[in-house]
């Protein structure tokens, strides 16, 4: 059983925290164990990355780009490894993380390509004497904060960008899921970054808000919880330190009676299901227009049945487990509180049996729900479909919106001009039409509300890692003096 040790200064420590253990959500066995970081260790791997800001920073854009561009190649190298080790951490079906890992690779080109790119701008004053230029310069130290979702795709939308700006970064994956960043932090020497560019480590919350409350970091970027998230969020406001906030949903998918329905069925069940609902532009929340409403969720049940449950390791696999057994807990009791509530349970409802071990939860739908319920309105987390009726455009529209939560949502009709009409009411940071959980690294993402702030991907997400200086030269030898007459 391998054990692995944080990377500080370019060098594997052991913390002075617990050694934890990786445990295979559907076998319900220890794979693996790594090393946690006190105060003590986070202190060190944070003064490595600051010693280290102040080369890397006047790294050229050139230079960096080799480095992130050589990352992006070991991480194609070893996304059959690193795919079946997320996997076997978290159960999401292997199809997914070795497409995840390609797709992070392909983040870490995009950014590469920008990193040479990052350019100010001259500002025409309404002096002809005074020559004014903005300057882009990166932060400092990045605090790196990822959920135990996707580990690796996570860390490459925040990686990616904070690197190419020329920032030094902590990285701190979720205790459930520190394997694979580990095992990354080798692929980072490799590609040749200096020692203390890159910096992991390992732990649960008290790990995290000692990174978080730490003087030296510059900036925090957090993929999680609410809760997690607006804790960062009330530590961060001491030292002022800026803070990405990528959080929760409570996404809706709205077909309308005019939608290609068996398309729009097939991208609702996997717009829940996939990863069985732990991903969070899940949706959730499938809005049905009261005409189709009878067939779209007779096509839902008959396909969500048919959904293969298993080994998240065998490619037949379709679904795979809970994530680790608090989650499949605390899923199974939103179900519970769903049903003494009333909602009405279509299929699924429980852990199914013959997997022995395995955290798994079945597909599970709720029919005719009232938005106002909790099923409608706390985020599960989990393959939990709860499906709502609507008569109008206006109505529909009314309900996807209230959520306190603002991350994603999905429209399926063939009026063009619906789409986008719709898609401007909506208040959420993402919308699809007739497609759902689509990705690209050219396509900002993130969220409003209590989904978060700060946007992800994109050549937006560059600013998140970067801030504008101004400077203002006086050309003229004749200028006044300002400190006598003021400016
Ligand atoms: P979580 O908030 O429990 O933990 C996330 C990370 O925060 C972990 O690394 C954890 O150790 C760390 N942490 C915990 N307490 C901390 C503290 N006080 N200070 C600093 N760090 C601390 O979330 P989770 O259960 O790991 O992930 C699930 C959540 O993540 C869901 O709500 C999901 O919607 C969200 N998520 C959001 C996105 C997005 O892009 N918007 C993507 C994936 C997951």
């Amino acid at each position: 059983m391998s054990s692995l040790d944080l990377l500080i200064g370019g060098e594997r420590r052991k913390g002075s925290g617990p050694v934890l253990p990786a445990v295979n959500p559907y076998l319900g066995e220890t794979f693996a164990e790594f090393s946690t970081a006190t105060a003590a260790d986070v202190d060190a791997a944070v003064a490595a990355a600051a010693d280290a800001f102040e080369s890397w920073r006047r790294v050229s854009g050139y230079k960096r780009a080799e480095c992130i561009f050589a990352l992006a190649d070991l991480l194609v190298a070893e996304s059959e490894r690193l795919g079946t080790i997320e996997t076997e951490d978290n159960g999401k079906i292997i199809r997914e993380t070795r497409n995840q890992l390609i797709f992070a690779a392909r983040n870490y080109r995009f950014y590469a390509g920008a990193a040479d790119k990052l350019t100010g701008e001259t500002k025409p004053l309404d002096r002809d004497t005074v020559f004014d230029y903005t300057t882009r310069e990166p932060l400092g130290v990045c605090a790196l904060i990822t959920a135990w979702n996707s580990p690796l795709q996570l860390l490459a939308n925040k990686l990616a960008p904070a690197l190419a700006a020329g920032n030094t970064v902590v990285v701190k994956p979720s205790e459930h899921t520190s394997i694979s960043t580990l095992e990354f932090g080798t692929l980072c020497e490799e590609a040749g970054f200096p020692p203390g560019v890159i910096n992991i480590v390992c732990g649960a919350g008290e790990t995290g808000e000692a990174l978080v409350s730490h003087p030296k970091v510059d900036k925090i970027s957090f993929t999680g919880s609410v809760k997690t998230g607006s804790r960062i969020a009330e530590v961060a406001a001491r030292s002022i330190t800026p803070v990405t906030l990528e959080l929760g949903g409570k996404s809706a998918n709205i077909i309308f009676d005019d939608a290609d329905l068996d398309r729009a069925v097939g991208g609702s069940v996997a717009g829940i299901f996939a990863a069985a609902g732990q991903t969070c532009v899940a949706g959730s929340r499938l809005l049905v227009h009261e005409s189709v409403y009878d067939e779209v969720l007779e096509n839902l049940a008959l396909r969500a049945q048919e959904i293969r449950l298993g080994d998240p390791l065998k490619p037949e696999t379709e679904m795979g487990p809970m994530a680790h057994r608090a989650q499949m807990d605390a899923v199974l009791s939103h179900i519970e509180l769903a049903r003494s509530e009333g909602a009405e349970l279509v299929i699924g409802g429980d852990s199914p049996e013959g997997f022995g071990n395995a955290c798994f939860v079945a597909p599970t739908i709720f029919a005719n729900v009232d938005n106002r319920m909790p099923l409608a309105q706390e985020e599960i987390f989990g393959p939990v479909l709860a499906v709502i009726r609507f008569s109008t455009d206006e109505e529909a529209v009314n309900i996807a919106n209230d959520t306190r939560f603002g991350l994603a949502a999905g429209i399926w009709t063939s009026s063009i001009s619906r789409a986008h009409l719709v898609s401007r009411e909506l208040r959420c940071g993402n919308v699809w039409v007739n497609t759902y959980r689509s990705s690209a690294p050219q396509a900002p993402f993130g969220g409003t509300k209590m989904s978060g702030y700060g946007r992800e991907r994109g050549i937006e997400a560059l600013d998140y890692y970067m801030r504008v200086k101004n400077t203002m030269v006086e050309l003229s030898e004749l200028a006044r003096d300002p400190f006598k007459l003021g400016t």
